[in-house]
């Protein structure tokens, strides 16, 4: 593992994507904080302030529900003005100059493909917060008609068609990982010859598993993130600085 500042890493970075073919990049909320979007764990992240509500709470109770809208609604704001910060460009550009196939991302927060990134190339894990879903017949829903129902009836809508809850298109704790999104992440990661982890604490699986997935199929691994992660020691590269700062040089517009 080679751990290091700010200078040497970004010059080490640059000498290792010229080299590979094929990048795989796995972004978590980190990539998204100097946007305005709050992570989850650093302090003033969003677990500092609510408990999350786990899937079988939000299906068994109505009370549940309307939370769980109450938290999306306030957060509207800062989602809807969010824009693609210095990280998200960086990887645009790479996949525009085909070093990227697709992003694996952790992140609900649609930036990746507001980037540039077709949306068949983004693998979102953890599903997407912009937009609703019914939990029965999986009919999409816009956030407005949620907030519009919401606001006529008082509580968390049901769905048009089938009647069951509709709940932001995410995957909350305790809700089944997406089948198709696994497959294809497990294939990239198994495939790719480089592998940046960007702004992830690296702690929840099984999203978490797919740098080492991509080391032990013998890609090289960097991780670049604030903080120190339990898997910086199967790093070739660890960067502990702030994404915008790193991944700024490789911005090309
Ligand atoms: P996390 O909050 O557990 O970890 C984020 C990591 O990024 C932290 O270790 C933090 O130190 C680091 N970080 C924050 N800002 C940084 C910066 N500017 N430069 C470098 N490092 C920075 O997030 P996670 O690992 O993605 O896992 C939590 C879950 O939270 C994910 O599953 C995701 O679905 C969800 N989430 C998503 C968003 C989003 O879509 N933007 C926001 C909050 C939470």
């Amino acid at each position: 593992m080679k751990v290091a500042d700010i200078r040497s890493g970004v010059e080490m970075l640059g000498e290792l994507i010229a080299e590979a073919r094929v990048i795989v990049p796995f972004t978590g909320a980190g990539i998204s904080t100097e946007t305005g979007i709050p992570d989850f764990r650093s302090p003033g992240g969003l677990w500092t302030r609510n408990r999350p509500i786990p899937f079988d709470e939000f299906v068994a109770d109505q009370d549940a529900r309307d939370e769980a809208w109450r938290r999306r609604f306030a957060m509207d704001e800062v989602f809807s003005a969010a824009r693609p910060g210095r990280g998200h460009l960086a990887l645009a550009a790479l996949y525009r100059a085909g070093k990227i196939p697709s992003v694996i991302t952790q992140n609900i927060d649609n930036l990746h493909q507001a980037s540039g990134f077709a949306s068949d190339d983004v693998i979102e894990l953890h599903g997407n917060t912009t937009y609703a879903r019914c939990i029965g017949c999986e009919t999409r829903y816009e956030m407005q008609w949620v907030k519009t129902r919401f606001a006529e009836e008082g509580c968390a809508p049901d769905c048009n068609t089938c009647g069951a809850p509709v709940k932001t298109a995410t995957i909350s704790f305790g809700q089944a990982m997406p089948e198709d999104e696994m497959r294809r992440a497990a294939e990239l990661s198994q495939r790719c010859d480089l592998f940046i982890a960007i702004g992830s604490s690296l702690v929840v699986w099984p999203a978490a598993g797919f740098p080492l997935m991509a080391k032990h199929a013998g890609a090289r691994l960097v991780i670049i993130n604030n903080e120190a992660t339990e898997q910086d020691r199967h790093a070739d590269l660890v960067i502990h600085h702030d994404i915008g700062e790193t991944l700024g040089p490789f911005v090309r517009n």
